[in-house]
């Protein structure tokens, strides 16, 4: 059904046609509607009205606008869907704004996550800490370093992987985040994974792991064996700063013979 607008385009002569048109196009640019440029293609606007014999259907001032004009094949015509570095910087100044939970009152920084956003791999851990905070990147103190040495074992660098926390802003002397805390901050933590599309995760001590899993059983039970997140393996393994706190031969093979499963994984 012809419109308001539709009705008033057609009583245009050839040149105010064309400066209607001009002026829509530019309208809908504007606006980002960048597809309906080849619909304004010069054959379908003729400038010279006394060439073109009224009969035909190109001169018609309601066949050429149709497609232009009409609502809804403009809005089915633009649609666009969000590119994956909009959703990236979406989510990103939303948590660094966000107050959904107390450890905001607490932070220096958020420390939303690092390293390739296309990763194969990636490492999960519990929150950050003093170091993490006061940069405002995760896994950048002592048991970041001891992540940096598992990684450059398996034969990779931190650029090749991922690296985040359940959640985003530090607990108070280094606690672990309470229920509500994780819950509050998960939405993040599930739009990165749904962005990042990994082959792995590693869960990295207790928390990580217990939330990943839905589960209460602890870290020296679950790490060592295959779980799915989402659809997504997940191996659990011990947090590097247990490793360092624990820095026994039995451990460190533990870290490894988890490793070793996962390099074979991703194979
Ligand atoms: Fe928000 Fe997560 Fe920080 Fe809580 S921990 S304030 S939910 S970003």
């Amino acid at each position: 059904m012809a419109t308001e607008s539709d009705q008033e385009i057609a009583t245009l002569s050839g040149a105010q046609l064309q400066r209607a048109l001009l002026a829509r196009l530019r309208f809908e640019q504007a606006l980002g509607l960048e597809s309906v440029r080849p619909v304004m293609s010069p054959p379908r606007v003729k400038l010279e009205e006394p060439r073109v014999p009224p009969s035909l259907p190109t001169t018609s001032p309601a066949t050429p606008l149709s497609p232009i004009i009409s609502p809804a094949t403009s809005v089915a015509t633009v649609a666009t869907p969000i590119t994956t570095a909009a959703r990236w910087r979406d989510i990103e100044a939303r948590v660094k704004t966000c107050a959904q939970c107390a450890l905001h009152k607490g932070r220096n920084n958020v420390v939303f996550g690092a390293g390739n956003r296309e990763a194969h791999l990636v490492f999960v851990g519990e929150a950050p800490g003093y170091d993490e905070d006061l940069q405002g990147l995760p896994f950048v103190g002592k048991a970041g370093q001891l992540l940096n040495r598992i990684v450059a074992a398996m034969g990779l660098n931190r650029e090749d992987v991922y690296i985040c926390n359940i959640v985003k802003c530090r607990p108070p002397e280094n606690r672990a985040p309470l229920p509500d805390e994780i819950a509050a901050c998960n939405p993040c933590f599930v739009e990165q994974i749904e962005l990042i599309k990994p082959k792995v995760i590693v869960a990295l001590g207790n928390s990580a792991a217990k939330t990943l899993l839905k589960t209460t059983q602890g870290i020296t039970s679950l790490r060592g064996h295959w779980f799915n997140y989402r659809g997504i393996p997940v191996m659990p393994t011990y947090h590097p700063a247990f490793l360092l706190y624990q820095y026994i031969e039995t451990n460190r093979k533990a870290v490894w013979d988890d490793m070793k499963q996962v390099m074979e994984k991703l194979k």
